[in-house]
């Protein structure tokens, strides 16, 4: 407790030093804290003149003796050269020496917060005095971006020659960072903000493998191919529909923050050529996605229960049925992938069943309305309950072996006024169209979008 106690009593360097080391070991909880603050109130002088607002614990007030000497040494500063507040000298991790004899030397130096670690506790790693750690706290900015501080992240801290704070920078994302200045007018602080630009970028890939590699291979991130399936989920079957052979192109946003590459952004247009099938995808404002026509993407069903990345073999026409060894002639389709697989409800509707019997193993059906009902087989386990609503896409359980199988799969099956169809050709209810007054915005974006895409298209395939 006297050393947890110690640590924010910067009374002398002996004690600073010990601090340091304890801090070290990085276990300071809030509610020793609270408890060495306690102590501390009781064997501090009165009269101070800097209350610390609640939320920070610590740091303490700085002492009058301590204000007194952080005075002083501000007093002794030579700070008759220009400060360098460029933004280089900012990112510059070691030691800066500027030709210009009249220009300071700084030293920046990256601060990692710890686990378990307080704001005061890296300041006090990082040498700030007492009195500059209370009122860069008294700071707005600060006060709000410095509390949510968390481990892994880094503050930056340059100070002078003579070992005094210059500048505390914060990164509080990609494109924003705080700046605190210390001068001889004081504290002052800004948020200082990045240009951030879009760029429309063209990606293509034919498949040749499987659709993952053929994303890959075009340069997409797995994000972005995850991003392509769900828009066209409605449509394709990921996991059993592609052949070789099928192609895509997309149009997608990448953003630059002050020229450099900051991340990808929304997919704007999209075409899939599955089978010689060809489906059309334009994001619009609204953040939803439309056929090139302006019909919604989002159907009633998804074409498969089952993500395509966990399916295996997706390429054999003539998947044989795990049971019968036979090329498929029962009234399912059968995804063959991994125990434990999360298994989505195709379409939203109530659960008639969640049971177990020998023959479907765990099996749940869903009654979407008067005309449909699915039906999944063979689960690890269920994770709805009969009578329960669940939405499209709600994980309704896992895959498994259950019941009379040989090998873990999905078993599932569309049902059409009471007769099996097969869920990856049957024709589904039709998609709403985009609002009537937006309809003639949508078209316009559509057709240069579609056009782009193209555009494109043809300059890749005269390149080749
Ligand atoms: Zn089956």
């Amino acid at each position: 407790m006297i050393t947890i106690g110690v640590i924010f009593i910067p009374s002398d360097d002996a004690e600073a030093s010990r601090a340091t080391k304890s801090s070290l070991s990085g276990k300071i909880r809030l509610g020793e804290h609270s408890d060495a603050e306690t102590t501390d109130n009781d064997t501090r002088p009165n009269g101070n003149a800097y209350p610390v607002p609640l939320a920070f614990r610590t740091p303490k007030p700085p002492s009058a003796d301590e204000i007194a000497r952080d005075t002083q040494e501000s007093g002794n500063l030579d700070l008759n050269g220009s400060l360098d507040l460029n933004e280089s000298a900012l990112t510059q991790v070691t030691a800066s020496t500027t030709t210009e004899p009249e220009e300071e030397q700084e030293t920046s130096e990256e601060f990692t917060v710890r686990s378990g670690d307080t704001l005061a506790a890296l300041f006090k790693r990082a040498g700030l005095t007492a009195r500059d750690v209370y009122e860069i706290t008294q700071l707005p900015k600060a006060k709000k971006n410095l509390l949510k501080i968390l481990p892994g992240e880094e503050i930056i801290i340059v100070k002078n020659d003579a070992g005094q704070l210059k500048r505390v920078v914060y990164h509080l994302d990609p494109i924003s960072t705080l700046k605190i200045c210390k001068d001889d007018k004081g504290y002052s602080e800004e948020i200082i903000k990045k240009t951030v630009e879009n760029r429309t970028q063209f990606a293509s890939a034919t498949i040749s493998s499987n659709f993952w590699n053929a994303g890959v291979g075009a340069g997409l991130t797995p994000n972005q191919i995850m991003q392509l399936a769900t828009i066209f989920g409605w449509d394709i079957d990921f996991a059993l529909d592609l052949r070789q052979g099928d192609n895509f192109a997309i149009l997608f946003e990448e953003e630059y923050a002050d020229g450099e590459f900051l991340r990808n952004g929304n997919i704007l247009a999209a075409e899939f050529y599955n089978q010689g099938d060809r489906y059309t995808a334009v994001r619009y404002k609204d953040g939803n996605y439309y056929s090139a026509e302006g019909r919604s993407m989002r159907k009633a069903f998804l074409r498969s229960p089952v993500d395509f990345k966990y399916v295996s073999s997706s390429f054999n026409p003539r998947r044989l049925h795990p049971v019968t060894g036979q090329v498929r002639a029962h009234r399912g389709v059968d995804y063959v992938a991994a125990v434990g697989t999360p298994i989505k409800a195709a379409g939203k509707g109530r659960v008639i069943k969640s049971s177990y019997n020998q023959y479907n193993g765990n099996y749940v059906f869903i009654k979407h309305n008067e005309t449909y009902t699915t039906k999944y087989l063979h689960l690890k386990r269920r994770k709805v309950k009969q009578g329960q609503t669940v939405k499209q896409g709600q994980i309704i359980g896992t895959l498994g072996s259950t019941g009379r199988v040989t090998g873990a799969h999905l078993h599932y099956e569309f049902i059409v006024n009471g007769v099996h169809r097969n869920p990856r050709t049957v024709k589904l209810p039709q998609s709403l169209p985009i609002a009537r007054k937006e309809k003639s915005n949508f078209l316009a974006l559509s057709k240069q979008l579609m056009a782009k895409l193209e555009q494109n298209k043809q300059v890749q395939l005269a390149s080749q």
